[in-house]
């Protein structure tokens, strides 16, 4: 998919105002790309014609190409409906005991979740936190909640067998309020799909626990379904937000977009692990940039056109078509990744490379690789760095023992300079070099 919107860069390449065929023909492959991510039709569809009527005619910066630019207006839109009131992590907890309850389908990561945000508010506020088990469906539900409990410091609601879920309540209310609890979280039992007796439940534990906040647990990756959920449980019980869990995985989080856009429901935290920390707060760029499949391709090209002043990109370009590319040039290719947030940084905004960042990060190679290879190349005489092809052994001794590396991290770097003059060269000659750097900066 990121391909398909490469595509669009490269054929909209030409500068001056957005014309309506430029937004038309971004706009077709962007439609297509929510529509991947599970974005629902009529919501891709507002979407589309809200972007349409802020894109056509307004002039094109010089720096970015129409196509990124009708992107970048696509991106901000998405995180305009993304984007709730206020902060989505605040969690409405004065008045102590402050009920919270957890509602989901079966599955969704409400028990989890549950513990999670236990941590959090124990950690992060000081919070003194009580758990209660309402599932009294599935068995070892309650004895799983306790085990996560013990695990993160936070007590648990005594095991009662043969009460229902409104006895357990009831009692966690009391405990919670003998105990002098901050806070108490009410983790209830899910359904594989909604139904009446499941809705009645949670609809009855409501009703006697009054929740300051209900949170709507769904799986990140359920796609369309999530959004049919979400408008059932807040119709039938009310929810003040959601929690999206397993965005670790593939999703795209397109479900969050028409979650939001169809409920209106504000979502609030993200699930990003089984482990008990990984929950963060809702942030509505990452999920736009992961529905258009494109990394930060966006804040890419702004962090690009902040540090690299373009007379000097020009006066690059011009070199490297010519096939110059020394040592100097690539101290500064080098230090210029480093601004932009070293190899993992950089890497993880352009499309496709996330594959490619895990093999950067998994091979050692980061940022201390980057401040060695610039260690090299300053231990290097003016002369050796406008000639790399001097660089023969006693050369290279003497550079490595000067920064205090090895000669073969020197040989990897004499590697990556000559790989990278051939493959400007390469592009120099087709002219794709000119459109490569300005698809970047
Ligand atoms: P419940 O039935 O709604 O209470 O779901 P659970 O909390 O028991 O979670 C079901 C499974 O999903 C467990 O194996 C969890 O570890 C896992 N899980 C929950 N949240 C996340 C998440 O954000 N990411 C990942 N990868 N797994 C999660
Ligand atoms: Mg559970």
């Amino acid at each position: 998919l990121s391909d398909r919107l490469s595509g669009v860069f490269d054929r909209l390449t030409k500068q001056g105002a957005l014309s309506e065929d430029d937004v038309k023909t971004a706009l077709r492959e962007v439609r297509i790309a929510l529509l991947e991510a599970d974005v629902s039709l009529p919501v891709a569809r507002d979407l589309i014609k809200a972007v349409q009527e802020k894109a056509s005619g307004q002039s094109v910066t010089k720096s970015v190409t129409p196509g990124q630019q009708v992107v970048k207006i696509v991106h901000d839109e998405l995180v305009h409906v993304l984007q709730g009131d206020g902060d989505p992590g605040a969690l409405k907890i004065d008045n102590p005991p402050a009920p919270i309850l957890m509602v989901g389908l079966q599955g969704s990561g409400k028990t989890t979740t549950t513990a999670k945000l236990a941590k959090r508010l124990k950690d992060r506020e000081g919070k003194k936190v009580l758990m209660a088990s309402l599932d009294v469906n599935r068995p070892a539900a309650m004895e799983q909640l306790q085990i996560l409990g013990a695990q993160i410091g936070v007590d648990t609601l005594p095991i009662v067998k043969g009460e229902d879920p409104v006895q357990i309540a009831k009692r966690a209310k009391t405990a919670a309020a003998m105990g002098g609890y901050d806070v108490y979280i009410l983790d209830t039992a899910g359904r594989l799909h909604i139904d009446a007796e499941l809705i009645a439940q949670a609809a009855a534990v409501r009703d006697v626990a009054q929740p300051r906040e209900t949170l709507l647990v769904v799986d990140g990756l359920t796609g369309q379904d999530a959004v049919n959920v979400a408008t059932e449980f807040d119709d039938k019980i009310g929810v003040t937000g959601v929690v999206l869990t397993r965005m670790d995985g593939d999703g795209r989080g397109g479900a969050a977009l028409s979650m939001r856009a169809v409920t209106g429901k504000p979502i609030r935290f993200v699930g990003l692990g089984e482990k008990l920390d990984a929950i963060e707060e809702f942030h509505a760029e990452r999920v736009a940039g992961r529905i258009l499949g494109m990394g930060d391709i966006v804040s890419l090209v702004e962090k690009a056109q902040q540090t690299i002043e373009a007379d000097q990109a020009e006066r690059m370009m011009k070199r490297f078509q010519k096939g110059r590319f020394n040592m100097n040039d690539m101290r500064m290719q080098l230090d210029q990744m480093l601004k932009m947030g070293g190899m993992e940084g950089m890497m993880g905004m352009m499309p496709g490379m996330k594959k490619a960042a895990k093999q950067v990060e998994e091979s050692g190679m980061d940022d201390s690789v980057l401040k060695r290879q610039i260690a090299l190349i300053n231990s290097m005489t003016k002369t050796e760095r406008a000639n790399p092809q001097l660089l023969q052994a006693s050369r290279k001794k003497r550079i490595a023992a000067g920064s205090g590396l090895e000669v073969r991290e020197l040989n990897q770097l004499i590697k990556m300079h000559r790989q990278m003059a051939d493959m400007m060269k390469k592009m120099g000659k087709g002219g794709m070099l000119k459109q490569a750097m300005k698809g970047m900066f």
